[in-house]
């Protein structure tokens, strides 16, 4: 294998396109897919000094893949992490990132506005491993201060938040986490790597679930974690390689390839939702529209600073239930589903659906009312999605 060159200078479309390339004696444009689950060696010398890494290569597709280590690096290289190692999904880079950097005795804060099943990990598993807990609200910058105990080892956020859209301000927590000799873990699937880097941003440890904007067309579940060289060969890596969650060659390939458009996918998806969501602050059936992008965001400002754009995904609030569905079933573009980032556009209702689980009395506490969506702006033409959105609109 030869790697393929690329300046230091190359911006992230350019990384995305071109970065990781590993070429094969064939010469092939197109990076090959290895779709094989164990390697051979010319001679029991050579397999002796492979698995004692002696001499470079891979022995086994659990712990190492040609096109796999193309997709990671070419994640790395857009992220401005040094490291990456790709998992079977979202959840199996945050599961990892939580089992390999704690142990029993260590304290965790976590954001309440988090993903169903980070909210699992976090409130069922952690606390069952003898893991301590607090929950704060994600913008609450003096909630976070004031659950620092001398035991916590690691903060955990998504930003923005799922579904409300709120923002945490990632540098002021990566300061906070610092001072408290703690670990900032940010989970970043809701902006994508096109949007926000928070490696970049000082979060120590970066987790993607690459089925959402990496993937973007809906095909593969995926995920990666993302952190410094040492923490990602001396922690991370030996817990994914021993505990199974590891990424499929073919399901790599997909994701590596997709990540060639990303760019130009999450540059046009955003500017859709920005129109999207202008169009419906407009409507007077429409009570509330959260969106990043939006000048009257709460955290407009945090916004500017970390966010390349508003991002593709936006919220908005009718009068109730009833109403939400109706203007759900009336689209005629949009599909309901629960995905986001996708080529397709999205809406959802969380409060039935994705947080269908969260206890009653916390769903106010997390902006999740029966009368709130969630839409995800895909690649239709942005015409046609307002035009739908209006009509869905006038059957409420
Ligand atoms: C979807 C999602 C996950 C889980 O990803 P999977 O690939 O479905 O396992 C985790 N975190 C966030 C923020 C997500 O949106």
């Amino acid at each position: 294998m030869t790697k393929t060159s690329l300046p230091d200078s190359a911006r992230p479309a350019t990384r995305a396109v071109h970065g990781g390339g590993d070429r094969s004696h064939f010469g092939e444009l197109s990076e090959a897919l290895f779709l094989t689950s164990s390697f051979t060696y010319d001679t029991m010398e050579a397999s002796v000094a492979r698995f004692a890494g002696e001499n470079p290569g891979f022995t086994y597709t659990r712990t190492g893949n040609p096109t796999i280590a193309m997709f990671e690096e070419r994640m790395a290289l857009l992220e401005g992490a040094p490291a990456a190692r790709a998992t079977a999904t979202g959840m199996a880079a945050v599961n990892a990132a939580f089992l390999s950097l704690l142990k029993a005795g260590d304290h965790v804060i976590s954001a309440r506005q988090i993903f169903g099943s980070c909210r699992w990990l976090v409130r069922e598993l952690l606390p069952k491993l003898g893991i301590a807990v607090t929950m704060v609200d994600l913008t609450d910058i003096g909630a976070w201060r004031a659950a620092v105990r001398p035991e916590t080892r690691l903060l955990f956020l998504e930003t923005p938040a799922n579904p409300t859209l709120e923002i945490a301000d990632l540098s002021v927590l990566s300061k906070i986490a610092k001072e408290a000799d703690a670990l900032l873990v940010a989970d970043n699937a809701l902006a994508s790597p096109a949007v926000q880097n928070p490696y970049r941003l000082g979060a120590d440890v970066v987790t993607y679930s690459a089925t959402k904007h990496i993937d973007g067309h809906g095909r593969c579940l995926g995920g990666i974690i993302l952190s410094d060289e040492k923490r990602i060969n001396d922690l991370i890596a030996p817990f994914l390689r021993h505990s199974g969650g590891s990424l499929s060659p073919f399901n790599a390939w997909v994701l590596l390839k997709s990540l060639e458009s990303i760019s130009l996918r999450v540059e046009r998806q955003a500017s859709t939702a920005l129109r999207i969501a202008q169009e419906l602050k407009k409507h007077p059936k429409v009570k509330r529209v959260a969106y990043p992008g939006l000048p009257d965001h709460p955290q407009a400002e945090v916004v500017k600073r970390q966010m390349a754009s508003g991002g593709t995904v936006l919220a908005l609030e009718l009068a109730d239930q009833a109403q939400s569905f109706r203007f759900a079933n009336g689209l005629k573009v949009i599909r309901i589903s629960n995905n986001f980032g996708d080529a397709k556009s999205i809406v959802t209702h969380p409060f039935s659906t994705t947080h269908q689980h969260v206890p009653a009395e916390e769903k106010p506490q997390l902006g999740i009312t029966p009368g709130l969506l969630r839409m995800s702006a895909g690649l239709e033409d942005p015409d046609d999605l307002v035009e739908d959105v209006l009509q869905a609109l006038e059957t409420v």
